[in-house]
Parts: C-alpha cells; structure tokens; sequence
C-alpha cells in the first residue's frame, strides 16, 4: 500500500510560511520557515530568504513528511507530524 498518491500538480514544491522577523545579519523581513535536509538530517528552518542566515534550526522526522505505516502508536490526540 502507498502512503502517498500520485501528485496531480506536474511541479512540486514546499510550502514556506512567512515568519515575522527580521534577519539578524542583513535586516530582511522576508523570513521562512520550512524543512531542510542537512548534515544530521531533517531539519525544521527559519531561514532569511535574502542571505540565508539561519534564524532558528530544530530536528524535524528522521524520514521528513514520511510515516512508515507501524510505527506510531494512536492515542487519539492527533500525531506531532499532524500539527504543520
Ligand atoms: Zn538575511
């Protein structure tokens, strides 16, 4: 069983929500929060879209938006990765 569908959209993209901040290096207030994957693997990022200043980095999934099916354990409250 797939855990995704096929994509409808022919290009696909993350989301960047914008972040009310200021950048601490080059002053922008284009900030953004979204995942990355670095060294050390995913990460979730506030990040300034002008110099790329990382405003904030926090561990995100080890698999990213991946779940494999078994290994969460319902508790009726909705799962972390639930909350975006
Ligand atoms: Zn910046």
């Amino acid at each position: 069983m797939h855990t995704f569908p096929r994509p409808r959209s022919e290009r696909l993209h993350v989301e960047r929500p914008e972040v009310q901040a200021s950048c601490p290096e080059c002053g922008s207030s284009d900030v953004r929060r979204y995942r990355v994957l670095s060294e050390g693997g995913w990460w979730t990022a506030v990040k300034c879209q002008d110099c790329l200043a990382s405003l904030e980095r926090t561990p995100a999934p080890p698999l990213g938006s991946f779940v494999p099916l078994g290994t969460t354990v319902p508790t009726g409250a909705p799962a972390d990765g639930a909350a975006r």
